[in-house]
């Protein structure tokens, strides 16, 4: 993907010669709007260069060059701001893991993946741990599509990255970068600065301990400085009440219950992979009230799904119940 790969080439770029985490956290703290243009501008001089097209014979690939190259800086401009507000440094882009596995029928079945970019943040001997999915579509997070198994992908990854680091290490928070362009839809003029920065906020969840049932700001705070000043964050899905908490539409979960999470998700692809190698290949689609695979399923004229045939769906209801569950269990 030429858009990852573009940000990979930032970020390297960005930090050339810089050798040790304080160097490379003053190279993102000092950034400039000049020196970023430059950047970008070498970046998208590359891509064209490696294309082999020649834009001035081709004008038509001029638009997707500057497509592709508005994408890009908007992808950057986040990666600037988390740099700039966090105490996490980039660990590593297009991290690829090939050892994490799960039971199947007969034997482990590996997963095979590339984690986007991993930051990191040590702290009293521990290493703490943030994924950054970068999705050129618009992406949500639910837990309970992880659940139940349609979306496993942030919960994989963060299993993965443990494992990959190893030692005192812990996942602090995952998250989808949706590079989507969006468009602010409000009509007051004054609140276009506000939905604009809703549109783009990160998606996925802070992992957060609890103290005496509530949860501490200290995680979403070291990922975002102004979160207590401001009390709420302009990139992560976390915001304060009055009374200094999370609010209810923060995400944000305590550790124990990530663990149950990872329990669930490593159960449901070990169920798939033994659905998969024993040949269950039902008709049995996912649809909610907010999620319906079928919609633009390129094979519906194969499997010859209809709703009307009162076929059996997946409802989620599992998913939730589950997730109900584990709520209850951590309480
Ligand atoms: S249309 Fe058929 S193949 Fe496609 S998601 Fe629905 S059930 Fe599955």
């Amino acid at each position: 993907n030429v858009v990852h790969h573009a940000l990979e080439k930032f970020c390297q770029l960005f930090e050339t010669g810089a050798e040790t985490n304080e160097e490379k956290r003053s190279c993102w703290q000092n950034i400039t709007d000049k020196k970023r243009d430059e950047l970008l501008r070498k970046i998208n001089s590359e891509i064209i260069e490696k294309s082999g097209i020649n834009v001035s014979e081709e004008p038509k690939m001029q638009s997707v060059f500057s497509r592709i190259l508005s994408t890009v800086t908007k992808a950057s401009d986040m990666i600037i701001l988390m740099m700039k507000r966090g105490k996490y440094d980039i660990y590593a882009n297009e991290m690829e893991f090939e050892d994490f596995s799960v039971s199947g029928a007969s034997g482990d079945v590996l997963f095979h993946g590339i984690i986007d970019r991993l930051d990191v943040f040590e702290e009293d001997g521990k290493t703490k741990i943030r994924i950054v999915d970068y999705k050129t579509g618009d992406k949500k997070f639910n837990l309970a599509d992880a659940l139940n198994g349609i979306d496993l992908q942030l919960i994989v990854y963060a299993m993965a990255a443990e494992k990959l680091i190893g030692g005192n290490s812990e996942i602090s928070g995952f998250f989808y970068n949706s590079l989507k362009k969006k468009v602010a839809s409000c009509k007051n003029p004054e609140e276009v600065a506000s939905e604009v920065s809703k549109l783009y906020k990160l998606a996925g969840t802070v992992v957060e301990k609890m103290l005496d049932n509530t949860y501490e700001i200290k995680t979403g705070a070291d990922m975002d400085c102004e979160l207590i000043s401001t009390q709420f964050s302009s990139f992560l899905p976390l915001k304060l009440t009055t009374k200094g908490v999370y609010d209810r539409y923060s995400s944000v979960q305590n550790p124990e219950f990530m663990n149950e999470i990872y329990r669930n998700v490593r159960n449901v692809a070990s169920e798939a992979a033994h659905a998969v190698e024993e040949g269950d290949v039902r008709v049995y689609p996912y649809v909610t009230s907010s999620k319906d695979s079928c919609k633009f399923c390129p094979y519906a004229s194969v499997c010859m799904y209809d709703h009307c045939r009162g076929v059996e769906i997946n409802t989620g209801q599992h998913g939730r119940e589950l997730l109900n569950e584990i709520k209850k269990n951590n309480q």
